[in-house]
């Protein structure tokens, strides 16, 4: 399982596999991506068309959201947010835990 969470902005990240918070459970969210086309052409690609709305960029253009069907890494390794991190570090050294 190759995460890549710290290559670049982690959030950016696509990952196969669903992450769960090591510290509170949250489940890390779908990966999204937008794709502008033209009006009157439509898309051939294999990603899973979610939804369209005309474009906010391009003028006579189409947004659609696309989905593969992953996910979005954490920013914070295996933790949703700093808090989760610093709450499982202190529980960690509570619990005995020294490196
Ligand atoms: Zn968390």
């Amino acid at each position: 399982m190759d995460h890549n969470v710290f290559n670049g902005d982690p959030r950016c990240t696509e990952i196969e596999e669903q992450l769960i918070c090591a510290n509170c459970g949250k489940k890390s969210s779908g990966y999204y991506e937008e794709l502008d086309l033209p009006e009157g052409e439509t898309y051939k690609g294999n990603s899973k068309v979610m939804s369209k709305h005309k474009s906010y960029r391009f003028k006579n253009s189409v947004t659609y959201r696309l989905s593969r069907g992953t996910y979005r890494a954490f920013k914070y390794g295996h933790f949703c947010r700093l808090r989760c991190t610093e709450a499982f570090a202190n529980a960690a050294v509570e619990a005995g835990y020294r490196r």
